[in-house]
């Protein structure tokens, strides 16, 4: 063998052995084996070696069934750590997690309608502040940005809410933290989130949803991000679903984002609050202006009628886009998540409801719409899949919710 073919398979046997063992949980020299087709003798090496870099720790031993009993194995979820960060929101949201997707530190900075330059400083003011609180070797950095994106080159083609265009985000952090960096849109990015740490049923297939300032989708087939030929698949948040529709910020009317996201919502209950200065939500704020999704997340919980209606509209304008994705891909699960997944059944019934209504029969009955449990993490646990994937070569298949 060539010496660039031997180490690549050793490359290659390595994070097969180190992706089965992740995504067992907990299992054994002889069972790798048996998984990989690797020898025993050739698994014994690699796992030796990841036990010298503490990735892989020895926990204790299978109980015997007539044979030996096998000493058990599993991936030291706190050897390495790993920053998260959600460019996606009306604060830039950041974590320091583990391996396993937990938590370490979080901490949001408010953007407060910075953008350009001034945005990118407040990036590298986050990743900075998270560094702190760094304990292990640091894997690298992971980012979900808004926008369309060239995630190989890692850079912002145009965020339009940030003001980016060609912006090279990933030299930039390259040069300025020294440590592998990946980006991917956000959308994209939760769907690498839930794929990797919210997927009991290890569904190989799945669609996610974000409906929060905009709305837009993020597609895993066959276990695999899809990010299609310009890597804009999923942007459904400018198909047009209203005719003579309110006119939207990327210049056309009645694209998807102006019925169904939290901007839609505001702008539909400050419309209302004008109008009837008795509305329960006038209450709530100083002014109409000053409503943000909390204000509506209190007034649904209080019962009121015209929000819930809000967002049940929200839900079956939301529905001709689910319809339309679950007819074309056949995949059964689809998961809604962003801020007004927050709404819970009250977005997502409407959904299941009206995909019945506009579906054949067969598919809507297969078709699962449920909302993601990572809630507000779940960019940053996309971004930190990334890692996972590109630095450590996991092929994740889903390992569950986390603890
Ligand atoms: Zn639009």
């Amino acid at each position: 063998m060539h010496k660039s073919t031997q180490e690549d398979s050793r490359i290659h046997n390595s994070r097969l052995v180190l992706s089965t063992i992740y995504n067992r949980g907990e299992t054994s020299r002889a069972e790798v084996a048996r998984l990989t087709g690797l020898t025993r003798t050739t698994v014994s090496e690699i796992v030796g070696r990841f036990i010298e870099e503490s990735l892989v720790t020895e926990t204790g031993v299978s109980p015997s069934r007539g044979g030996k009993p096998a000493i058990l194995l599993q991936v030291n979820d706190d050897a390495r750590h790993l920053i998260g960060i959600d460019l996606a929101n009306s604060e830039f949201r950041g974590a320091v997690v583990n391996l396993r997707g937990r938590v370490i530190r979080r901490l949001y900075l408010p953007v407060d309608e910075l953008d350009g330059q001034a945005a990118v400083a407040l990036v590298y003011s986050l990743i900075e502040q998270l560094m702190a609180h760094v304990e292990r070797p640091i894997l690298g950095i992971g980012i979900g940005t808004p926008g369309l994106m060239d995630p190989q080159k890692g850079i912002v083609r145009q965020a339009v809410n940030l003001d980016w265009h060609e912006l090279p985000l990933g030299d930039l952090l390259r040069q300025r933290f020294n440590l592998p960096i990946y980006i991917a849109n956000d959308s994209q990015a939760a769907a690498l989130g839930e794929f990797t740490f919210a997927n009991p049923g290890r569904h190989n297939n799945l669609v996610i949803i974000k409906v929060g300032r905009g709305t837009s989708a993020g597609i895993v087939l066959d276990g695999k991000l899809f990010h299609g030929d310009n890597s804009g698949a999923g942007e459904i948040g400018h198909v047009k679903v209203v005719e003579a529709g309110a006119a939207c910020r990327c210049g056309n009317t009645g694209c998807l984002e102006t019925v169904v996201s939290s901007r839609a919502l505001l702008r539909q209950a400050r419309e209302i609050a004008r109008q009837d200065p008795d509305w329960m939500l006038n209450r709530l704020a100083p002014a109409p202006e000053m409503f943000t999704t909390e204000t509506l997340l209190l007034a649904y919980a209080s019962g009121d009628p015209r929000v819930i209606e809000m967002v049940a509209q929200a839900g079956r304008h939301l529905a001709v886009a689910v319809a339309y994705l679950a007819s074309t891909l056949n995949i059964n699960h689809i998961v809604i998540a962003g801020s007004l997944s927050r709404f819970g059944e009250g977005l997502v019934q409407p959904v299941r409801e009206q995909v019945q209504k506009g579906t054949l029969a067969s598919l809507a009955r297969q078709t699962e719409i449920t909302v993601s449990s990572l809630g507000g993490d779940i960019v940053i646990l996309g971004a930190a899949s990334l890692l996972l994937s590109n630095e450590l070569g996991l092929n994740l298949t889903g390992t569950g919710p986390q603890q």
